[in-house]
């Protein structure tokens, strides 16, 4: 029998960025398992904003992590791996966002990341197509930016390999093997394979998988979207991320163009139950209740983004992301069941957290302590839950509704 020390259980960021930690770290073998393509769920579909500070502190480090993170592997492969360190507008017009946005600049001070305060001037420079008529105060973060999350996701999987690391696609784990309450194997439907740590990185199914030992995962998947205005002179070329939490929207550059983050009030969640394995031909959006979404919006929009009613839209991407009803990931050890790791319950900040989910839960499969506070990502932090009932499902999509008016938002 194949006999692996660690079985990453996921082919997404999550488990790419663990198969690159481990391996970084010393792990002697690992094995990352993915049942469809590497990349080929959420983390193909994200609008790839990479934003370190956060009105929740406790993921700062991890995205700062990032970070530094993208730039050791660029070295490591000898190639971009694609970062775009435009930086990110955080634009506050509300006294509550301006009194957040305040919190969030004392907090990514007192951990070095980078902070200015641009002038009106400058930022007219920087975005001019924004009507900055009405903000109260912006903060500029340099080393933010945007990424391609298929292309990073890669990028950890193939340093991971150059490492040593094994990946296998096409191989769906059926099963957690356990001896007493210890876990000794997966079964997969190529055959089983001994090991002695399971890392449940399945996304959006991971509470699915995590009931293969018993437990429930407190996570529900909630619909996350965005729009892509197609090239126009008005917005070509390079500019920073704008962050604009008074209107639950960000923008970034695409291509000549921009993508367009408009969050929805009252998030629309899924039960992972009714779930396909394979999401490619899966839409959470009917038809074109889109189009009625960013209808909605443009009044609010139009504040900032006068040119909004004339835009052309080439494109609408949406897809689904784990939330908790706090708002925080889980991350760690699944009580009860040793050698169970768990990387879920992204709250649209995967890509971003990447490197620090990647390096912590390698470290908790080693044996060694993290570096980060673990303690506000803790898998058990809400009790006994059912993740699948109507009542749990509304909370999460409450935090993800409460997560576009803050001064951070990611999807
Ligand atoms: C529209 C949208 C925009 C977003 N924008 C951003 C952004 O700007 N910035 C940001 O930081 N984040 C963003 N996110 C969130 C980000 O995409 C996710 O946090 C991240 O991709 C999650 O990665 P993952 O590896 O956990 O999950 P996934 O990428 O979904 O990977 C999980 C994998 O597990 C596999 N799997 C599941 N069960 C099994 C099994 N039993 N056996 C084998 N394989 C299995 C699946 O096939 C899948 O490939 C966005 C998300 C969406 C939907």
């Amino acid at each position: 029998m194949d006999t692996f020390d660690h079985v990453i259980v996921g082919g997404g960021i999550m488990g790419a960025s663990i198969a690159y930690h481990l391996m970084q770290k010393g792990a002697r073998s690992v094995l990352l398992l993915e049942r469809n393509e590497l990349a080929s769920a959420a983390s193909c579909q994200a609008a790839g904003l990479v934003l370190q500070a956060s009105t929740k502190p406790s993921k700062t480090p991890l995205a700062k992590l990032t970070i530094d993170t993208l730039l050791h592997l660029e070295e490591e492969l000898a190639e971009s791996v694609g970062y775009h360190m435009v930086g990110s507008l955080r634009i506050a017009a509300s006294e509550k966002c301006a009194i957040e946005l305040d919190a969030m600049a004392k907090d990514a001070a007192s951990r070095n990341i980078p902070i200015e305060w641009p002038d009106l001037s400058d930022i007219r420079q920087m975005v001019p197509w924004l009507d900055i008529s009405n903000i109260q105060k912006t903060a500029f973060l340099p080393s933010d930016g945007y990424i391609d999350p298929y292309l990073l996701t890669i990028s950890y999987a193939n340093a991971a390999r150059a490492r040593g690391a094994v990946i296998r696609t096409r191989t769906n784990v059926c099963g957690v093997v356990k001896d007493a309450e210890k876990v000794v194997g997966v079964l997969t439907d190529h055959g089983p394979i001994a090991c002695g740590t399971v890392i449940d990185a399945c996304g959006v199914w991971a509470a699915l998988f995590a009931e293969k030992v018993g437990y429930s995962l407190p996570m529900a998947p909630v619909r996350s979207h965005y729009w892509i205005i197609q090239p126009d002179r008005t917005y070509g070329g390079e500019h920073p991320v704008t962050i604009l939490p008074d209107v639950a929207a960000y923008t970034r550059p695409e291509v000549g163009g921009l993508v367009l983050g408009v969050q929805e009030a009252n998030s629309v969640t899924f039960n992972a139950r009714n779930l396909p394995e394979d999401l490619s031909g899966f839409s959470p959006t009917l038809g074109e209740e889109h189009w009625d979404i960013l209808a909605n919006a443009y009044e609010d929009l139009s504040q900032f983004f006068p040119a909004i009613e004339n835009a052309h839209f080439s494109s609408y991407i949406c897809g689904l992301s784990s939330y908790t009803p706090d708002g925080e990931i889980l991350l760690g050890p699944v009580p009860g069941i040793s050698g169970f790791y768990v990387a879920a319950g992204d709250c649209g900040s995967g890509i971003t957290l990447s490197a620090g989910i990647g390096d912590a839960i390698a470290d908790l499969a080693l044996e060694q302590t993290p570096q980060f506070n673990m303690e506000p990502f803790r898998p058990d932090r809400f009790g006994p839950v059912d993740p699948h009932g109507d009542h749990f499902r509304e909370l999460c999509a409450a935090a993800r509704a409460s997560k576009s008016r803050q001064i951070i938002s990611h999807s």
